[in-house]
């Protein structure tokens, strides 16, 4: 099956945060009312109910926090058997992305990562980890 080069679905919500790949960083939200950070983008500040916030470029750093394979349901932007996983960047900042140059076996929670991006459609791009270096 050919593969799709990925493109976002943006919304009013997501727009910053899908414009923010395209120059190669992760914005993330801090609240005004309270100053907790957030992702993934949400109108309203969950501890503190603000609509009020700004955009803030996350670390590049993080810690493995779970990794699967995932074989189904099949995704149009890459063969099945990819790493999903969930990295804790910073409190508050949980980032669900590619799991890339590591293996299953060799993915172990707790470990360093880093953020790098992949090309997508259209200048946007997809945040991705690996191993850190
Ligand atoms: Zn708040």
């Amino acid at each position: 099956m050919a593969m799709r080069q990925f493109e976002p679905g943006c919304d009013h919500d997501t727009e910053f945060y899908w414009e923010g790949t395209k120059s190669g960083v992760l914005l993330v939200q801090r609240c005004s009312g309270c100053g907790s950070l957030r992702h993934p983008p949400s109108p309203v500040c969950p501890h503190c109910q603000s609509l009020e916030w700004e955009a803030e470029e996350a670390p590049t750093r993080g810690v493995l926090y779970s990794v699967s394979m995932v074989h189904h349901p099949p995704s149009p932007f890459q063969p099945p058997g990819y790493l999903l996983c969930l990295v804790d960047l910073v409190a508050g900042v949980r980032v669900a992305a590619n799991l890339r140059g590591c293996t299953l076996a060799h993915a172990r929670i707790g470990m360093a990562v880093e953020l790098f991006f992949e090309p997508g459609a259209n200048g946007f791009q997809l945040p991705q980890f690996r191993p850190a270096r």
